[in-house]
Protein backbone atom coordinates (compact mmCIF):
# COMPACT_ATOMS: atom_id res chain seq x y z
CA UNK A 1 0.00 0.00 0.00
CA UNK A 2 1.39 3.25 -0.92
CA UNK A 3 0.08 6.28 1.42
CA UNK A 4 -2.90 7.54 1.59
CA UNK A 5 -3.22 11.60 0.93
CA UNK A 6 -6.33 13.41 2.26
CA UNK A 7 -7.40 16.51 1.82
CA UNK A 8 -9.00 18.51 4.65
CA UNK A 9 -11.83 21.34 4.48
CA UNK A 10 -12.34 23.52 7.45
CA UNK A 11 -15.18 25.62 6.89
CA UNK A 12 -17.28 25.87 10.64
CA UNK A 13 -16.41 29.24 11.50
CA UNK A 14 -14.33 32.57 10.39
CA UNK A 15 -11.10 30.26 8.51
CA UNK A 16 -11.23 28.58 5.41
CA UNK A 17 -8.41 25.99 5.47
CA UNK A 18 -7.72 23.38 3.27
CA UNK A 19 -4.91 21.09 3.61
CA UNK A 20 -3.21 17.62 2.57
CA UNK A 21 -2.47 15.22 5.20
CA UNK A 22 -0.64 11.69 4.49
CA UNK A 23 -1.65 8.88 6.21
CA UNK A 24 -3.36 11.03 9.16
CA UNK A 25 -0.38 11.75 10.21
CA UNK A 26 2.49 13.83 7.68
CA UNK A 27 0.52 16.96 7.17
CA UNK A 28 2.19 18.16 3.85
CA UNK A 29 0.55 21.39 3.14
CA UNK A 30 -2.00 24.36 4.01
CA UNK A 31 -3.60 27.36 3.20
CA UNK A 32 -5.66 29.50 5.29
CA UNK A 33 -8.19 32.02 4.43
CA UNK A 34 -9.18 33.94 7.68
CA UNK A 35 -12.38 36.71 7.79
CA UNK A 36 -11.62 37.96 11.36
CA UNK A 37 -10.33 41.25 10.63
CA UNK A 38 -13.63 41.41 8.69
CA UNK A 39 -15.81 40.13 11.79
CA UNK A 40 -13.50 42.35 14.35
CA UNK A 41 -15.19 45.65 13.70
CA UNK A 42 -18.25 44.14 14.65
CA UNK A 43 -16.66 42.40 17.99
CA UNK A 44 -17.77 38.73 17.00
CA UNK A 45 -18.14 36.56 13.88
CA UNK A 46 -21.05 37.78 11.74
CA UNK A 47 -22.66 34.79 10.31
CA UNK A 48 -23.48 35.86 7.04
CA UNK A 49 -20.01 37.48 6.68
CA UNK A 50 -18.61 34.85 7.36
CA UNK A 51 -20.39 32.27 4.15
CA UNK A 52 -19.94 34.87 2.04
CA UNK A 53 -16.03 35.33 2.58
CA UNK A 54 -15.61 31.37 2.28
CA UNK A 55 -17.26 31.22 -1.08
CA UNK A 56 -14.83 33.46 -1.92
CA UNK A 57 -11.99 32.09 -0.41
CA UNK A 58 -12.60 27.92 -1.09
CA UNK A 59 -11.72 27.95 -4.50
CA UNK A 60 -8.12 30.48 -4.45
CA UNK A 61 -7.49 28.33 -0.58
CA UNK A 62 -7.62 24.94 -2.52
CA UNK A 63 -5.23 25.84 -5.26
CA UNK A 64 -2.51 27.46 -2.96
CA UNK A 65 -2.80 24.43 -0.90
CA UNK A 66 -2.13 22.03 -3.84
CA UNK A 67 0.51 24.28 -5.00
CA UNK A 68 2.29 24.56 -1.70
CA UNK A 69 2.05 20.47 -1.91
CA UNK A 70 3.63 19.70 -5.02
CA UNK A 71 0.45 17.08 -5.26
CA UNK A 72 -1.96 16.92 -8.17
CA UNK A 73 -5.93 16.92 -7.04
CA UNK A 74 -5.60 13.47 -8.72
CA UNK A 75 -3.50 12.15 -6.33
CA UNK A 76 -5.99 13.18 -3.79
CA UNK A 77 -7.12 9.61 -2.02
CA UNK A 78 -10.47 11.16 -0.09
CA UNK A 79 -11.77 14.61 1.37
CA UNK A 80 -12.53 15.02 4.91
CA UNK A 81 -14.76 17.90 5.52
CA UNK A 82 -15.93 19.73 9.04
CA UNK A 83 -19.94 18.52 8.91
CA UNK A 84 -20.42 20.61 12.61
CA UNK A 85 -21.06 21.90 14.69
CA UNK A 86 -20.76 25.58 13.07
CA UNK A 87 -22.38 28.08 11.70
CA UNK A 88 -24.91 26.60 9.44
CA UNK A 89 -24.07 28.99 6.04
CA UNK A 90 -20.41 28.47 6.77
CA UNK A 91 -20.67 24.48 7.12
CA UNK A 92 -22.38 24.53 3.89
CA UNK A 93 -20.18 25.83 2.01
CA UNK A 94 -17.02 23.59 3.25
CA UNK A 95 -20.03 20.40 2.81
CA UNK A 96 -20.74 21.51 -0.56
CA UNK A 97 -17.26 22.14 -1.91
CA UNK A 98 -16.32 18.58 -0.53
CA UNK A 99 -19.15 16.49 -2.11
CA UNK A 100 -18.69 18.27 -5.17
CA UNK A 101 -15.42 17.90 -5.42
CA UNK A 102 -15.22 14.27 -4.59
CA UNK A 103 -18.05 13.06 -6.71
CA UNK A 104 -15.89 14.73 -9.39
CA UNK A 105 -13.04 13.14 -8.42
CA UNK A 106 -14.55 9.89 -7.87
CA UNK A 107 -13.36 9.46 -4.01
CA UNK A 108 -14.55 9.21 -1.12
CA UNK A 109 -15.64 11.97 1.31
CA UNK A 110 -16.10 11.74 4.91
CA UNK A 111 -17.46 14.20 7.44
CA UNK A 112 -16.29 15.08 11.08
CA UNK A 113 -17.02 16.45 14.28
CA UNK A 114 -15.16 20.21 14.55
CA UNK A 115 -14.07 19.41 18.30
CA UNK A 116 -13.48 16.06 17.46
CA UNK A 117 -10.69 17.31 15.13
CA UNK A 118 -8.91 19.47 17.22
CA UNK A 119 -8.01 16.51 19.17
CA UNK A 120 -6.54 15.43 16.26
CA UNK A 121 -4.15 18.59 15.83
CA UNK A 122 -1.94 16.04 18.54
CA UNK A 123 -1.80 13.21 16.04
CA UNK A 124 0.02 15.05 13.44
CA UNK A 125 3.15 15.00 16.35
CA UNK A 126 2.94 11.92 17.07
CA UNK A 127 0.62 8.48 17.23
CA UNK A 128 -2.00 9.21 20.18
CA UNK A 129 -1.76 7.22 22.84
CA UNK A 130 -5.08 5.78 24.60
CA UNK A 131 -6.78 6.19 26.96
CA UNK A 132 -6.02 9.60 27.65
CA UNK A 133 -8.15 12.56 28.92
CA UNK A 134 -8.92 15.67 26.76
CA UNK A 135 -9.58 18.99 26.99
CA UNK A 136 -11.08 21.24 24.41
CA UNK A 137 -10.64 24.87 24.73
CA UNK A 138 -12.18 27.03 22.15
CA UNK A 139 -13.70 29.94 20.81
CA UNK A 140 -17.69 27.79 21.17
CA UNK A 141 -16.78 25.02 23.42
CA UNK A 142 -15.29 24.25 26.81
CA UNK A 143 -15.32 20.07 27.02
CA UNK A 144 -13.44 17.25 28.93
CA UNK A 145 -13.44 14.08 27.32
CA UNK A 146 -12.01 10.87 28.10
CA UNK A 147 -10.77 9.11 25.17
CA UNK A 148 -10.19 5.61 24.92
CA UNK A 149 -9.49 5.08 21.11
CA UNK A 150 -10.11 6.28 17.99
CA UNK A 151 -13.85 6.98 17.51
CA UNK A 152 -14.69 6.09 20.93
CA UNK A 153 -14.70 9.56 22.91
CA UNK A 154 -16.92 10.11 26.09
CA UNK A 155 -17.99 13.45 27.08
CA UNK A 156 -17.32 13.69 30.97
CA UNK A 157 -17.90 17.50 31.55
CA UNK A 158 -18.67 20.67 29.55
CA UNK A 159 -19.47 24.30 29.91
CA UNK A 160 -23.04 25.25 31.18
CA UNK A 161 -22.97 28.85 29.47
CA UNK A 162 -20.06 30.63 27.71
CA UNK A 163 -16.89 28.77 26.41
CA UNK A 164 -13.41 29.62 28.00
CA UNK A 165 -12.51 31.35 24.64
CA UNK A 166 -16.05 33.90 24.98
CA UNK A 167 -14.83 34.56 28.24
CA UNK A 168 -11.66 35.84 26.84
CA UNK A 169 -13.82 37.60 23.64
CA UNK A 170 -16.44 39.20 26.23
CA UNK A 171 -13.70 40.26 28.81
CA UNK A 172 -11.66 41.81 26.28
CA UNK A 173 -14.66 43.87 24.90
CA UNK A 174 -15.22 45.33 28.35
CA UNK A 175 -11.77 46.44 27.95
CA UNK A 176 -12.14 47.82 24.72
CA UNK A 177 -9.97 45.44 23.22
CA UNK A 178 -10.59 43.98 19.56
CA UNK A 179 -11.99 40.55 19.00
CA UNK A 180 -10.90 37.62 18.67
CA UNK A 181 -9.80 38.73 22.69
CA UNK A 182 -7.43 35.67 23.77
CA UNK A 183 -4.69 36.65 22.42
CA UNK A 184 -5.11 40.69 23.39
CA UNK A 185 -6.07 39.66 26.83
CA UNK A 186 -2.66 37.22 27.17
CA UNK A 187 -0.49 40.53 25.47
CA UNK A 188 -1.91 42.82 28.24
CA UNK A 189 -1.62 40.91 31.36
CA UNK A 190 1.87 40.81 30.68
CA UNK A 191 1.89 44.15 31.63
CA UNK A 192 0.22 43.25 35.09
CA UNK A 193 2.05 44.19 38.54
CA UNK A 194 2.82 41.77 40.75
CA UNK A 195 1.35 43.41 43.73
CA UNK A 196 -1.75 43.74 44.72
CA UNK A 197 -3.10 41.63 42.82
CA UNK A 198 -6.82 41.81 41.05
CA UNK A 199 -8.58 38.68 41.69
CA UNK A 200 -11.88 37.14 39.84
CA UNK A 201 -14.18 34.31 41.50
CA UNK A 202 -14.37 31.26 40.02
CA UNK A 203 -18.17 30.04 39.84
CA UNK A 204 -18.56 26.95 42.10
CA UNK A 205 -21.06 23.93 41.09
CA UNK A 206 -20.07 21.48 43.52
CA UNK A 207 -17.23 19.33 44.50
CA UNK A 208 -18.52 16.47 41.83
CA UNK A 209 -18.74 18.46 38.96
CA UNK A 210 -16.35 18.42 35.99
CA UNK A 211 -18.43 20.75 34.08
CA UNK A 212 -17.57 24.58 33.80
CA UNK A 213 -19.24 27.82 33.86
CA UNK A 214 -17.58 31.40 32.71
CA UNK A 215 -20.45 33.53 32.43
CA UNK A 216 -19.95 35.01 35.76
CA UNK A 217 -16.76 36.46 34.66
CA UNK A 218 -18.36 38.69 31.89
CA UNK A 219 -20.07 40.74 34.26
CA UNK A 220 -17.43 40.65 37.30
CA UNK A 221 -14.47 42.34 34.73
CA UNK A 222 -17.19 44.40 33.51
CA UNK A 223 -17.63 45.80 37.42
CA UNK A 224 -13.98 45.74 37.66
CA UNK A 225 -13.52 47.87 34.48
CA UNK A 226 -15.46 50.47 36.30
CA UNK A 227 -14.03 50.11 40.22
CA UNK A 228 -10.38 50.11 37.97
CA UNK A 229 -10.31 52.02 35.27
CA UNK A 230 -6.86 52.82 35.89
CA UNK A 231 -5.46 49.02 36.17
CA UNK A 232 -6.63 47.22 32.63
CA UNK A 233 -3.43 45.29 32.74
CA UNK A 234 -3.96 43.68 36.18
CA UNK A 235 -7.81 43.28 35.16
CA UNK A 236 -6.41 41.15 31.83
CA UNK A 237 -4.18 39.41 34.06
CA UNK A 238 -7.31 38.59 36.79
CA UNK A 239 -8.94 37.46 33.92
CA UNK A 240 -6.25 35.19 32.49
CA UNK A 241 -5.62 33.49 36.24
CA UNK A 242 -9.28 32.89 36.40
CA UNK A 243 -9.88 31.48 33.46
CA UNK A 244 -6.84 29.32 34.07
CA UNK A 245 -7.67 28.77 37.74
CA UNK A 246 -10.90 26.90 36.71
CA UNK A 247 -9.53 24.79 33.89
CA UNK A 248 -6.72 23.49 36.12
CA UNK A 249 -9.05 22.62 39.13
CA UNK A 250 -11.60 20.68 37.13
CA UNK A 251 -8.82 18.80 35.46
CA UNK A 252 -7.10 17.87 38.15
CA UNK A 253 -10.85 16.53 39.53
CA UNK A 254 -10.88 14.77 36.22
CA UNK A 255 -7.35 13.19 36.71
CA UNK A 256 -8.10 12.30 39.87
CA UNK A 257 -11.09 10.07 38.87
CA UNK A 258 -10.08 8.78 35.39
CA UNK A 259 -6.22 8.24 36.04
CA UNK A 260 -4.63 7.83 33.07
CA UNK A 261 -0.93 8.92 31.93
CA UNK A 262 -1.65 10.67 28.93
CA UNK A 263 -3.58 14.79 28.90
CA UNK A 264 -4.45 16.07 25.24
CA UNK A 265 -5.14 19.73 24.93
CA UNK A 266 -6.61 21.37 22.25
CA UNK A 267 -8.37 24.27 20.58
CA UNK A 268 -7.78 28.25 20.40
CA UNK A 269 -7.56 28.66 24.06
CA UNK A 270 -4.72 25.85 24.35
CA UNK A 271 -2.13 28.56 22.67
CA UNK A 272 -2.53 30.76 25.87
CA UNK A 273 1.17 30.29 27.33
CA UNK A 274 -0.31 30.76 31.00
CA UNK A 275 -2.55 27.66 30.39
CA UNK A 276 -0.07 25.96 29.17
CA UNK A 277 2.31 26.31 31.77
CA UNK A 278 -0.32 25.29 34.50
CA UNK A 279 -1.29 22.32 32.69
CA UNK A 280 2.37 21.31 32.59
CA UNK A 281 2.43 21.72 36.18
CA UNK A 282 -0.76 19.69 36.73
CA UNK A 283 0.87 16.74 34.37
CA UNK A 284 4.11 16.69 36.60
CA UNK A 285 2.05 16.57 39.81
CA UNK A 286 -0.18 13.69 38.28
CA UNK A 287 2.83 12.19 36.46
CA UNK A 288 0.96 12.36 33.21
CA UNK A 289 2.27 13.07 29.73
CA UNK A 290 0.85 16.77 28.77
CA UNK A 291 0.24 16.82 24.83
CA UNK A 292 -0.37 20.50 23.37
CA UNK A 293 -0.10 21.17 19.37
CA UNK A 294 1.76 23.90 18.18
CA UNK A 295 0.28 27.03 18.65
CA UNK A 296 -0.79 26.88 14.93
CA UNK A 297 -2.69 23.92 14.87
CA UNK A 298 -4.30 25.05 18.22
CA UNK A 299 -6.57 27.10 16.24
CA UNK A 300 -9.10 26.37 13.58
CA UNK A 301 -7.36 24.09 10.62
CA UNK A 302 -7.71 21.82 7.80
CA UNK A 303 -4.72 19.49 9.17
CA UNK A 304 -6.74 18.31 12.00
CA UNK A 305 -10.04 17.33 10.15
CA UNK A 306 -7.42 15.23 7.15
CA UNK A 307 -6.13 13.76 10.40
CA UNK A 308 -9.26 12.96 12.08
CA UNK A 309 -11.07 11.99 8.38
CA UNK A 310 -7.51 9.57 7.98
CA UNK A 311 -9.33 7.43 11.18
CA UNK A 312 -12.50 8.05 9.90
CA UNK A 313 -12.22 6.52 6.22
CA UNK A 314 -10.29 3.40 8.44
CA UNK A 315 -13.15 2.44 10.13
CA UNK A 316 -15.60 2.68 7.38
CA UNK A 317 -17.41 5.84 7.92
CA UNK A 318 -18.38 7.87 4.56
CA UNK A 319 -20.96 10.99 4.01
CA UNK A 320 -23.68 10.80 3.08
CA UNK A 321 -24.19 12.75 -0.20
CA UNK A 322 -27.76 13.98 0.37
CA UNK A 323 -26.62 15.15 4.16
CA UNK A 324 -26.78 18.60 5.28
CA UNK A 325 -24.40 20.55 7.94
CA UNK A 326 -24.67 19.20 11.42
CA UNK A 327 -24.78 22.90 13.18
CA UNK A 328 -25.73 20.77 16.81
CA UNK A 329 -23.71 17.89 16.37
CA UNK A 330 -23.03 16.22 19.90
CA UNK A 331 -19.42 14.96 20.82
CA UNK A 332 -19.10 11.19 21.24
CA UNK A 333 -20.78 7.85 21.50
P1 LIG B 1 -11.10 28.33 18.14
O1 LIG B 1 -12.56 28.50 18.51
O2 LIG B 1 -10.55 27.00 18.48
O3 LIG B 1 -10.79 28.78 16.76
O4 LIG B 1 -10.31 29.34 19.07
C1 LIG B 1 -10.59 30.70 19.09
C2 LIG B 1 -10.68 31.16 20.52
O5 LIG B 1 -9.39 31.02 21.14
C3 LIG B 1 -11.08 32.62 20.68
O6 LIG B 1 -12.07 32.72 21.69
C4 LIG B 1 -9.78 33.29 21.11
O7 LIG B 1 -9.99 34.43 21.93
C5 LIG B 1 -9.08 32.18 21.86
N1 LIG B 1 -7.64 32.36 21.90
C6 LIG B 1 -6.78 32.39 20.86
N2 LIG B 1 -5.51 32.62 21.29
C7 LIG B 1 -5.59 32.72 22.65
C8 LIG B 1 -4.63 32.98 23.69
N3 LIG B 1 -3.35 33.17 23.42
N4 LIG B 1 -5.08 33.04 24.96
C9 LIG B 1 -6.39 32.83 25.24
N5 LIG B 1 -7.33 32.61 24.31
C10 LIG B 1 -6.94 32.56 23.04
MG1 LIG C 1 -12.52 25.60 16.49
Amino acid sequence: MGVLNVLGIESSCDDTAIAVVQDGRHLVSQAVASSAKIHARYGGVVPEVAAREHTMAILPVLEETLERSRISLSAIDAIAVTEGPGLLGALLIGVTFAKALGMGLGIPVVGVHHLEAHLYANALIEPIAFPALGLLVSGGHTTIVLWQGHGRLDVLGETRDDAAGEAFDKGARALGLPYPGGPQIERLARTARVEPRLRLPLANLGPESLDFSFSGLKTATREMVVAYPDRPGDIAWALEDAVVRALVKTMTRALTRHPVHELYLAGGVSANTALREQMSLLAARHAVRLHIPPVELCTDNAAMVAALGYYRLEAGHRMDMGASPRTNYPLGR
